[in-house]
């Protein structure tokens, strides 16, 4: 007979499939999972119904983020009635953050791993085989990963997540990363060096360097300038990009190796959250509105062309109306010519759970946001259309999906481009100068 601590696991679970939430940082550990699990025998498959084992790569930034996990958790379950020996694993910031609840009671779930224990796995799945659960939610102050080489999922062989620091001292106060990823650290630039050269020679042209808080970067005597120009100096034919900085880490240094080395790419995210004194120090941000905008006219002096993107946050605790006011003049002054916008969302155990109030109305919460998404549609549209007329370098990034006759690419500023070509390849670099523009895309012709 059957018991729920010995189900009818086979000897050999071989096929793992992975689904992946959140952000860019979790697309590369997925990478680094599929090196853990294959080096000890385990096949990856991206059709579920060939999977024995499931896992799932989660993302607790946001509530929207984990109630979708919970619902595909429901879906696996129902799965498992049918495939008995299946199993299911939560792994990342969801399984750091809420590893009693996905281990208590039946949720169908049997390994729980975080964001550092990656590497036991395949040890997790033998208890499982023994009739138990897998569980490691331990964090670490040394685990970077630096010696897996990441198995790259990507189809398109052009652009690949090189992962260079981990976790995040900031401790924003609505930010619960600090708490499911743990302290900063930095991979050696020895492996990150490796790493990269082994792409290029591989065909890749675009790398972009990934850290929670990337340009606190620092390695014994490697700063993030330093990596952002060994890595550029690699080869003239390999862009460079990097996710996510911290406006307070963004150095004069920086900006000039950028300046200097054009494959690094005129794109630069530079998370504001909020145009509002007040606000950004309740969000503990640690600067204020007038140094971040002296910081954009310092992108600007240097590299007038560059791409200036956000995020914010609509409806934090105890915003006033003219704090958001103060969010949306920003949006106009700075020009972003993209953002990821988000309503706040509470999460257990941030500073701002323990002593500030989440009293913003659900509806005055997606009133703003509407607002401040509606801004940066007309942003996006009318930086789109200034550069109607001009001509620009695009990396290939393969066929439309809408017309197999048109390929895609982006701009060094990271705008996509679609243009009538039947000639070019992946990884190629082509001219084309815009005709039209959405406010997502440049629609090209080749020049
Ligand atoms: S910088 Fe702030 S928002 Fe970004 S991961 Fe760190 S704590 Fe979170």
């Amino acid at each position: 007979m059957i018991t729920p601590t010995l189900r009818p696991i086979t000897d050999t679970p071989v096929h793992f499939y992975i689904e992946t939430y959140g952000c860019q940082m979790n697309v590369g550990d997925t990478e680094i999972v599929v090196s853990i699990m294959q080096d000890h025998g385990y096949s990856y498959t991206d059709d579920i119904s060939k999977a024995d084992i499931i896992l799932i790569n989660t993302c607790s930034v946001r509530d929207g983020a984990e109630q979708r996990v919970w619902g595909r958790l429901a879906e696996f379950a129902s799965l498992r009635k049918r495939r008995p020996s299946l199993i299911v694993g939560v792994i990342g910031c969801m399984a750091e953050r809420l590893r009693e609840r996905l281990t208590e009671g039946d949720k169908g779930v049997d390994i729980v791993a975080g964001p550092d224990a990656y590497r036991s796995l395949p040890s997790l799945m033998e208890e499982v085989k023994n009739g138990g659960k897998g569980v490691n939610v331990l964090l670490s102050r040394e685990e970077t990963y630096a010696d897996i080489s990441p198995v790259r999922l990507d189809r398109n062989g052009v652009s690949a997540f090189v992962s260079i620091m981990r976790g995040c001292n900031n401790m924003c106060s609505y930010c619960v990363v600090p708490y499911t990823r743990g302290a900063e650290r930095s991979r050696p630039a020895d492996t990150i060096m490796a790493e990269v050269r082994d792409l290029f020679a591989k065909g890749y042209r675009e790398v972009t360097l990934l850290g929670q808080n990337v340009n606190s970067y620092r390695h014994a005597d490697t700063s993030f300038a330093d990596l952002m120009r060994m890595t550029a100096e690699v080869s003239p034919l390999l862009r460079v990009r990097f996710a996510t900085s911290h406006p307070k880490d963004l150095s004069d240094e920086l900006l000039d190796v950028m300046a200097s080395h054009p494959n690094i790419c005129r794109a630069i995210h530079l998370p504001a959250q909020s145009g509002s004194d007040t606000m950004l120090e309740r969000m503990n941000r640690k600067y204020t509105r007038a140094w971040y905008l002296e910081r954009i006219d310092a992108i600007k002096r240097r590299m007038p062309d560059c791409a200036i993107t956000t995020d914010l946050i609509a409806g934090f605790c105890g915003e006033t109306q003219e704090e958001h006011e103060a969010t949306l003049s920003l949006m106009r002054q700075v020009g972003y010519q993209f953002a990821y916008m988000f309503k706040y969302s509470e999460r257990e155990g941030t500073k701002a759970s323990r002593h500030m109030k989440d009293d913003i109305p659900d509806r005055l919460k997606t009133e703003r946001l509407t607002q401040i998404i509606n801004l940066q549609n007309e942003l996006s549209l009318q930086s789109n259309k200034e550069d109607v007329g001009k001509s620009f370098e695009v990396l290939v990034e393969g066929a439309s999906k809408r017309n197999p006759a048109e390929l895609v690419g982006r701009t060094s500023q990271n705008k996509v481009c679609v243009w009538a070509d039947t000639t070019h390849r992946p990884g190629d670099y082509v001219t084309v100068t815009v005709d039209d523009c959405t406010s997502a895309t440049l629609l090209c012709h080749l020049t």
